[in-house]
């Protein structure tokens, strides 16, 4: 009998068996050539997911900390920033850069829809920010917002450039250095499958400058210390050593599988997924498919429904869903599949929210989402 709860959150999500063992090994100690070895391999490994080939850093925080971090280390009081909004994580953004002193300049969208690409760049052109701040992955709506087009805003209107790619980073495509992204963010337990606690950012030369030149005032998230500190394979601080550990495992799996159809087969599902949703009758949060993100599917509620149908998910078949976040509380639940996800895993999603929409009075006939997502699959 399954006794532990699936995750089909947005993080944290199912962490491989290999990861877990890693993970139980003794701590070594973290000055010492054994470590460098393996911290040197998680560095060239991050590069390689990030596509990039600039340092990326390895944070002992959440992914917070690694949007802590950019701003705080870029960021001079009274800046002016531009955050574009339109969800909780997007907003989390303009909150930090306002804990640190910046004039913050909103550009809002409406949550479950992406920006227009005039009014935004008008915005830009009529404000005196050199820092603009987006969510590539909207996760509290389920939107995968043109992370590369506001890379080509950043660069004509010289602005740098902070993307958080924390629930897309190893599940779709993210092209940092491509895309002139200056500060990347991600986190370990989204897509790469870890357990919570570390956070990554991939610092462009025109970044490096920058902080190289500020005089931040955080500390312990000072992105300069880092990057110092790597040019020697090693952290300014004592590092999550198991965490670590963990680390190097889940980026052997990636390289095993291959970043590129890992990112397919995100793709793929949540294709599929959406159409299996429509086909019984549930309503997509996220209209559109262009926009649609490729980790998490947001759903509305159906009248009558609200968080009890996520609990009786949860309680029955040992399957845990999301639920709405801020504004969206009660009005949606968000299917998570990120990570080590595969269609087995979604179809028995599927039928847990099938069985019970029809224990709850819906006329439904089982196995029709399921049929819908064979076919797309
Ligand atoms: N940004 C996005 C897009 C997220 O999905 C999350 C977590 O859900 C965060 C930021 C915050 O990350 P953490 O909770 O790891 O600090």
């Amino acid at each position: 009998m399954q006794t532990r709860e699936k995750l089909f959150i947005p993080g944290p999500t199912e962490v491989n068996e290999e990861v877990l063992r890693a993970l139980s090994k003794h701590p070594i100690g973290h000055r010492t050539e054994d470590f460098s070895k393996i911290l040197k391999e998680c560095f060239d490994g991050l590069k390689y997911i990030f596509r990039t080939k600039n340092p990326v850093v390895i944070l002992s925080g959440s992914g917070t900390s690694g949007m802590d971090a950019a701003i705080a280390s870029v960021l001079k009081p009274g800046d002016e920033v531009i955050c574009i909004t339109g969800g909780k994580f997007g907003e989390r953004f303009a909150e930090i850069a306002e804990a640190y002193g910046a004039r913050v300049k909103r550009f809002e969208i409406e949550w479950g829809k992406t920006f227009d690409k005039d009014e935004l760049e008008n915005f830009v052109a009529n404000s005196d920010a050199e820092i603009i701040t987006m969510v590539h992955n909207e996760t509290s709506t389920g939107v995968r917002h043109d992370a590369e087009f506001v890379g080509k805003l950043a660069k004509k209107y010289n602005m740098i450039y902070i993307l958080d790619c924390i629930s897309s980073l190893g599940g779709d495509y993210v092209e940092t250095d491509k895309w002139n992204v200056d500060l990347c963010i991600s986190g370990s337990q989204k897509c790469l499958s870890l357990p919570p606690g570390l956070s990554f950012v991939a610092i462009s030369e025109k970044a490096k400058e920058r902080i190289e030149e500020n005089t931040t005032r955080c500390y312990y998230l000072n992105l300069k210390k880092y990057l110092k500190s790597m040019e020697k394979n090693t952290t300014p601080f004592t590092p999550s050593i198991n965490l670590i550990f963990a680390l190097r495992k889940s980026i052997e799996l990636i390289r095993k599988e291959g970043l590129e159809n890992r990112i397919k087969r995100h793709v793929k599902i949540s294709r599929a997924l959406r159409r299996a949703i429509e086909e019984i009758g549930l309503e997509l949060f996220v209209k559109d498919d262009d926009i649609a993100s490729r980790t998490v599917t947001s759903v509305k509620y159906p009248k009558g429904l609200g968080d009890d149908f996520r609990y009786e998910i949860k309680n029955e078949f040992k399957i845990l869903l999301a639920g709405g976040q801020s504004k969206l509380k009660g009005k949606i639940f968000r299917i998570g599949h990120m990570g080590n996800v595969t269609p087995n895993d979604v179809i028995a999603v599927l039928s847990a929210i099938e069985l019970t929409l029809k224990r709850r009075g819906f006329n439904i006939r089982l196995g029709k989402s399921i049929e819908k997502f064979l076919e797309y699959i």
